[in-house]
């Protein structure tokens, strides 16, 4: 029994250029796959690597759509792989293989403060909308300046506010140490991704590296996440193996198969943050299905980065305090897909 198989290549402007600790992203590309069953049901999915990452490129997504060919059997579509992680959950969401939801019940939403001192007078207004979870950019400045800007963003959280700091994996050990000190005695829910190195410089460096954040989670009140250190199914099981005792930011668009994954970090009792990967609405649908399958502890999510392009039906949900399960059924694959035709 063949399946139909078809996928569109998309290069989509950014309303606003995306500044990252790896530059200004101006341009997110990606490809959409659409997979229809001899029954006629039609589903889709979304592979959008993140163009600094290691390995995944759109050019091997799209070789490989191209090599599986218009009729597919579905153990072909299970053979891609393994590091093509994003077509692998591509390929798995059109094929409607996803969790099912237990509980709708909305899920809180971090707010997105810039980087900088710019972040300040928007904490307020942020706040007064209804968040309670801010998320800031750190290890963009100068330390000591980004250290009394805290401060002063601690002092305009709103009552059981919290802050999440993500350095990007911009910050050596010393000042790792120097931030998480000073964030002990303070409302920060967790400090994302204080140092990385890829694996793209050795598997000594890399090793280094992990060690040292096996340590600063280990030794300060404040919990670390990972973000960048875990971008597919494989490097999130060898942290599971590692007994990692902080928080997992995890973008399910990126991650494989993540089937077992959640099985395990579950049992596991661990923090999870589900978190957008800047993807269409057919790569938000199946992020936040993921998110609102998930039945450990609920932390706020990642997803307040919508409208992040100027034609609507390819946006995700709109960032506001909550995120309720009807905005995510809402999202139309369909026209997301018609709309790159
Ligand atoms: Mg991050």
């Amino acid at each position: 029994m063949t399946h139909r198989l078809s996928y569109r290549r998309y290069a989509l402007e950014f309303r606003v250029p995306v500044r990252t600790a790896h530059g200004i992203w101006p341009v997110r590309e990606g490809v959409l796959v659409r997979l229809e069953t001899p029954g006629g049901d039609v589903g889709y999915g979304e592979a959008a690597p993140l163009p600094w990452a290691a390995g995944e490129t759109v050019d091997a997504i799209e070789a490989a759509c191209r090599r599986l060919g218009e009729e597919v059997d579905p153990a072909m579509l299970a053979a891609v792989p393994a590091e093509l992680g994003c077509l692998r959950s591509a390929l798995q969401t059109a094929g409607g293989q996803l969790p099912e939801v237990q509980a709708t019940s909305a899920r809180p939403v971090a707010a997105l403060l810039p980087a900088g001192r710019a972040a300040l007078p928007l904490l307020g207004p942020k706040a007064e909308a209804g968040f309670r979870v801010f998320k800031w950019k750190v290890g963009v400045g100068e330390v000591q300046e980004e250290l009394g800007w805290l401060d002063e963003l601690c002092a305009r959280l709103p009552t059981g506010g919290k802050l999440r700091l993500d350095a990007n994996g911009a910050w050596d050990r010393r000042t790792a140490e120097r931030w998480l000190d000073r964030c002990a005695e303070r409302p920060v829910e967790f400090v994302e991704q204080p140092c990385f190195v890829a694996a793209t410089e050795g598997a000594t460096a890399q090793q280094k590296v992990e060690d040292m954040l096996l340590g600063l989670a280990g030794d300060y009140p404040t919990p670390v996440a990972l973000d960048e250190s875990v971008q597919s199914d494989r490097d999130l099981a060898r942290w599971l193996a590692a007994g990692w005792p902080g928080f997992y930011v995890l973008k399910p668009g990126l991650m494989g198969d993540m089937t077992g994954g959640l099985a395990a970090l579950r049992k596991a009792g661990a923090r999870v943050v589900f978190s957008s990967a800047l993807e269409t609405a057919v790569g938000a649908r199946a992020a936040l299905h993921r998110a609102f399958a998930w039945e450990g502890e609920i932390h706020a999510l990642g997803f307040g980065v919508w409208p992040l392009f100027a034609e609507a039906a390819l946006n995700g949900p709109t960032a506001t305090p909550f995120i309720r399960w009807q905005d995510v059924t809402a999202l139309n694959p369909e026209a997301a897909w018609n709309a790159l035709s």
